[in-house]
């Protein structure tokens, strides 16, 4: 007989959402924020915002690596793109990002050498068969990503490569997640964890965020799981409870994967962060430590970056921190859409943006 998992087992996701209407609510508006974009798009996907009880909101946050990356992140990456001794080497997301001036995507169409990649570990092939070129990685990610940053170093640290650096971008979430919770103006009454990443970090370094009050839930990413995730936040905010708590544990362990942690310490060191709307945010960021100083690639070839600029009209920045929904975005569905983004929010596949476009179309926000 065929197998089939318990959370898509027919029945399952009616019994959840029967489940989430029958629970003993307080009447008082209920703010909950889904931190992970690939949460976010599911959200989307399957509808679970219209199966809510009216009072009980779910807010979309900072858990798109691409997102979050600050326009001076994306100008030096752009110099580097415009540098013809430089390879820049990206995830595919990144290469349509508007920076201050210009994208990726503009400066390959002037010729720039922009390739693209699925690893960090990719751009050593490319690296070994161009000896005469600096190869520079955009390392943009979160812990998920992060400790494939960190392999790949260890694994050339004395092989000799000296034209192949990481341009540090990456981030860590909770630091994020506990400013969120000191937002008077989100009024927040639960975090809905990212899963993947919570499968790296464990429970533990939401602990502060749990002690200002917030309750944490990590939750998996199918639509049984996120109903599951939703349920749970719900039942500690009506008994006034804040924990971490994991219905995610077919995947994450409360510890998480304490190697991929150590590989990432082994290689980086957490440093102040600025993040796209944020800011710059204490220890939320990752820089590449000075024994491997060789593959840094702002020490390995500097390069000088134009003045950052703001983009008109956009709010990517207001969205990644909640603080208002895609259609408030007089661009949103006119001059902003997936085939011209004027933002990270709507090129990236985990964008809010993109997740309202995609499953909700460029409505008008009374419609
Ligand atoms: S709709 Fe476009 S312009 Fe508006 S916030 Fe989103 S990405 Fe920025």
């Amino acid at each position: 007989m065929k197998h089939i998992d318990p959370y898509r087992q027919p029945g399952t996701l009616q019994a959840l959402a029967a489940k989430i209407n029958d629970l003993p609510l307080p009447d008082r508006k209920i703010n909950l924020m889904e931190v992970c974009g690939t949460h976010t798009m599911n959200v989307h996907r399957h509808g679970i915002r219209d199966i809510l009880p009216d009072n009980v909101r779910l807010i979309s946050g900072p858990g798109c690596p691409v997102c979050v990356t600050p326009r001076s992140g994306l100008d030096t990456a752009i110099a580097y793109a415009r540098d013809s001794r430089v390879i820049v080497t990206t995830f595919g997301d990144m290469i349509r990002v508007p920076g201050s001036t210009s994208s990726l995507q503009d400066e390959r169409s002037k010729g720039a050498d922009i390739r693209i990649v699925y690893s960090a570990l990719d751009s050593i092939e490319i690296a070994l068969a161009n000896p005469d070129k600096i190869v520079v990685f955009l390392g943009i990610g979160f812990e998920t990503t992060i400790p494939g940053h960190s392999q790949t170093i260890l694994s050339i640290k004395n092989k000799g490569i000296k034209n192949f650096g990481i341009l540090s971008l990456g981030k860590v979430i909770p630091p994020a997640m506990e400013l969120l919770a000191d937002d008077p103006d989100l009024n927040l009454h639960g975090f809905l964890a990212a899963a993947h990443v919570s499968t790296i970090i464990g429970l533990k370094p939401y602990e502060p965020v749990a002690e200002k009050g917030i309750p944490v839930v990590v939750a998996g990413f199918e639509p049984a799981d996120i109903l599951t995730g939703i349920i749970a936040l719900l039942e500690q905010a009506s008994k006034g409870e804040s924990r971490v708590e994991n219905v995610y544990t077919r995947v994450a362990r409360s510890d998480g994967n304490p190697k991929a942690v150590e590989v990432i310490h082994r290689v980086f060191k957490i440093v102040d962060s600025e993040w796209l709307g944020f800011g710059i945010i204490p220890g939320s960021g990752v820089r590449i430590r000075d024994e491997f100083a060789d593959f840094d690639a702002e020490k390995l070839h500097p390069v000088e970056v134009e003045d950052t600029k703001l983009i008109t009209g956009c709010r990517c920045g207001e969205i990644l921190k909640g603080l208002i929904e895609p259609p408030e975005c007089v661009l949103f569905g006119k001059e902003c859409d997936p085939s011209r983004p004027q933002g990270a929010c709507m090129v990236s596949s985990e964008g809010t943006c993109a997740a309202f476009y995609k499953y909700q179309g460029p409505f008008e926000l009374n419609d």
